[in-house]
Order: C-alpha cells, then sequence, then structure tokens
C-alpha cells in the first residue's frame, strides 16, 4: 500500500538568546514567553506549543469527537499554518482530530514515527497530509550526525529535541506490548532554565530506551505518558525528568481507568503536582525562561508557579549532545552554529531544505558535508514495488497521478526496490 508521503530529515537551527549579561544560563528576552497549551480534547491528547517568537508545534490532534473543539481553539491562537504538527502515533485518540486542526489553519510540515500501522484513520490522515502539508517527515537523525538527536529550533533559544524514535539509528521497539505506542515520537522542549517533556503514549521500553541514551531529561512540566497509565511513567524514568508540574491529558469516567492509581503515586513520589484535563479542563503553561506558571481553566488547582532548573543546552557533558552545533544548509551542504548565537531561524533536511524554509543564515563554521542524494527526490508510482528518480522518462508516462515523493534514496530504498531503468 503506498502513503503520499515525503520524507526527509529536519534539523533546525537556533535563534537569539538576547543574553542577559549574566553567566550561564543565558536568560530568554523578559516578556516574550512560551506558552503551552493542554487542550481538552476528552480521552486523547492535543498539546500546542506557541514559542516567543510566535512558531507554532501542534502535538498530536486529540480523539475524532474533539474536531470542533480543537479547530476552533487553534484558530482562536494560530494565525498562521502550523509551522509543525506532530503526530506522536497513529492511534485514533491522537489523531482523530487532526485534520480538523489542519483544515482550520493549515501546516508547513508534518512529522509522524514512520512507524507502520494498518489502521484507516491512519491511512487516510497520510492520505490527507500528503496532499495538503508541503514537508511529511519521521524524525530519522541526521545522517551527517547521526549520534545527535534531532533538533527544531523555534526561536529565542527555545528548542524542541526529538529523542524517539531514531530510525533507522536505532531499530523501532518491537514485541511490547504496544508497539504503536511503545514507538510514540518523545520530544523535550527547553527554553531558558524551563522544560516540557512530551511523551505521546510511551511506555516502559520506551522509557527504558530513553534512559540508554544517558543524556539530560530534566523538565520542569512533563505531559503524562499515555493518560497516565499504569505501563508508563516507572520510577526511573520520572526520577530522570524530575518533573516540578505533570499533566495528564484523559476524559471524565474513561473506560480505560486513567489516569491509574499507580502513575499517580509515583508522580506525587518524585514530588509532581498533577494537572488533569478531565478535572481542571485546558490547561496552559507559560513559561519566562526561569519559571512555569501552569494555569487551569477550572478545579481546585487552578494555578500554580514552579522554578525551572534545567542547565542550559550545550552545558552538559552528555554523552549523545542535544542541540550542540546542529547541521544547517549551504546550498545543498551542511554545515553547524553554536545555539545560541543571534541569527535568524533555519529549517534544514539533510537533503534538501524544504520549500518554505527560510533563507539560511551565512554559516560561520565546519562540517560541510553534502548529502550523496542532495536535492535528488525519488518517486514510486501507486501499486509499484519499485521506485524511481523523479527525472525518469517513466514516470512521465505513467498514467496514475497517485505517487509516493521520497525526499531521500533511503527512506524509498526501505519500502521499495530501485527501479532497473533509471537505477536510483
Ligand atoms: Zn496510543
Ligand atoms: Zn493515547
Amino acid at each position: 500500500m503506498s502513503f503520499p508521503r515525503l520524507l526527509s530529515v529536519l534539523l533546525v537551527l537556533l535563534t537569539a538568546f538576547s543574553s542577559g549579561a549574566q553567566p550561564a544560563p543565558a536568560r530568554p528576552a523578559p516578556g516574550k514567553p512560551l506558552t503551552v497549551y493542554f487542550f481538552d480534547v476528552g480521552q486523547g491528547d492535543a498539546a500546542l506549543i506557541v514559542s516567543p517568537t510566535g512558531k507554532t508545534v501542534l502535538i498530536d490532534g486529540g480523539p475524532p469527537e474533539a474536531g470542533e473543539h480543537l479547530a476552533s481553539r487553534i484558530k482562536q491562537l494560530v494565525h498562521a499554518p502550523l509551522d509543525l504538527v506532530i503526530l506522536t502515533h497513529p492511534h485514533l485518540d491522537h489523531l482523530g482530530s487532526l485534520r480538523d486542526a489542519l483544515q482550520a489553519v493549515g501546516a508547513k510540515r508534518f512529522m509522524d514515527p514512520g512507524f507502520d500501522h494498518p489502521s484507516e484513520a491512519y491511512r487516510n490522515l497520510l492520505e490527507f497530509v500528503g496532499k495538503e502539508v508541503d514537508q511529511v517527515m519521521t524524525p530519522e537523525p541526521n545522517p551527517q550526525a547521526p549520534d545527535t538527536f534531532l533538533t527544531v529550533g523555534l526561536g529565542e533559544g527555545v528548542v524542541l529535541t526529538v529523542y524517539w524514535p531514531r530510525f533507522p539509528r536505532e531499530p523501532f521497539l518491537k514485541n511490547t506490548r504496544s508497539d504503536a505506542n511503545s514507538n510514540s515520537i518523545v520530544t523535550r522542549l527547553t527554553y531558558g532554565k524551563t522544560a516540557f517533556f512530551f511523551t505521546g503514549d510511551s511506555e516502559k521500553d520506551t522509557e527504558e530506551a530513553l534512559l540508554r541514551q544517558r543524556t539530560d531529561f530534566t523538565s520542569t512540566v512533563l505531559k503524562v505518558a499515555h493518560h497516565g497509565g499504569k505501563h508508563s511513567s516507572t520510577k526511573e524514568f520520572l526520577e530522570a525528568v524530575k518533573p516540578k508540574a505533570a499533566v495528564i491529558s484523559c476524559s471524565h469516567d474513561n473506560e480505560y481507568g486513567h489516569p491509574t492509581a499507580e502513575a499517580l503515586e509515583r508522580l506525587s513520589a518524585v514530588g509532581a503536582k498533577v494537572f488533569r484535563t478531565d478535572l481542571n479542563g485546558e490547561v496552559q503553561a507559560v513559561s519566562d525562561g526561569v519559571n512555569v506558571t501552569l494555569q487551569a481553566e477550572k478545579g481546585s488547582r487552578s494555578k500554580l508557579t514552579v522554578p525551572g532548573e534545567v542547565k542550559p543546552l550545550g552545558s552538559s557533558s552528555s554523552p549523545a549532545p542535544a542541540a550542540a552545533p546542529t547541521p544547517k544548509p549551504t546550498g545543498g551542504a551542511a554545515a553547524t552554529q553554536p545555539p545560541n548565537k543571534p541569527g535568524g531561524e533555519t529549517v534544514q533536511t539533510g537533503y534538501k531544505p524544504p520549500v518554505s524554509a527560510p533563507a539560511p543564515a551565512p554559516a560561520p563554521n565546519k562540517a560541510q558535508a553534502p548529502a550523496p542524494s542532495a536535492g535528488q527526490k525519488f518517486v514510486s508510482l501507486k501499486g509499484s514495488a519499485v521506485f524511481h528518480r523523479e527525472d525518469c522518462g517513466t514516470l512521465k508516462r505513467a498514467k496514475t497521478k497517485e505517487r509516493t515523493v521520497y525526499t531521500s534514496r533511503a527512506t524509498a530504498a526501505r519500502e521499495r526496490r530501485p527501479a532497473e531503468d533509471c537505477k536510483p
């Protein structure tokens, strides 16, 4: 089965840290908040990030019945196409209203784990996304720096780092309780001393894989995995994240018993103050780079301010350098720039800059490494087992318009054989 799917690697580099003359950590510009909205979508997840410079990232789109609510909230908060939409994993309670969200304001990029899932809802979403979104990608580590994590710069020093999955660098987790859950896209959003950890429905196996990365996961706010299910939020993981506040997204009286007493106990053991969308409605968390203030729509815990205790990026000696120098494009090549350097935001793919990418800033230093297939796309016709170079004559002669476009040969080769005619 063929999904319209442009896959590529997204790497982004960051911008101005208006440094407040202090030694590290650099202070974000005062008055420029980073806001995360945890929407009340019932039994499911949907969170919107709005960066200090107005960059927007939607993580998940709730269950189908939340469509109207989600679309209207997004229309109120977002006035341009979403910069990035992340589907953490292909379950209906995360993708059910994504189409409504996308139709509300549009989106420039879509990322999902790239983990095969047979559901019709997922297939339909991919078809829609393939037509409506410029760039569709998986969180593939940059082939030029495969040991680093993929990072997305959102301006003012705000960085979204993707920790899982790391296919093809590391295999997907298999034979777990739920492979779809276990391969959820896991990200951490950092701003000054504050951080947010987004888990999707990741489970114990994911948490073990994350802990093996031996990097700093300390986060001020944790979006609790799997709606507070008992197979997630292990003691070891929570002790690594050290959340001051935790948000659980679930519906009142849901049939799964979410959140579970086990998860709530483990959260309480690490001192996390819990917000729940079933009791608190929408939860908004605002970071000024030093503290995070969480405000709930309703319920007894309506407002809480917690201090961030996150080490600034680049200051840790973790073996996998999170957002340390990240490649950026210079006419198809890659180069690096320290994350805290003032400059324009840059988006980069390992192979070809996206159509909508801002112009690359001059790259001050090192690591020129053009991908072997820089700029080249690969195309499969519907139902075909092979892929072609995009300029192959066979494609021009083919009657079917339904085709799958790959921005990397590696991705194409995972799904199809190279065609004999153009030998891509
Ligand atoms: Zn799930
Ligand atoms: Zn879920």
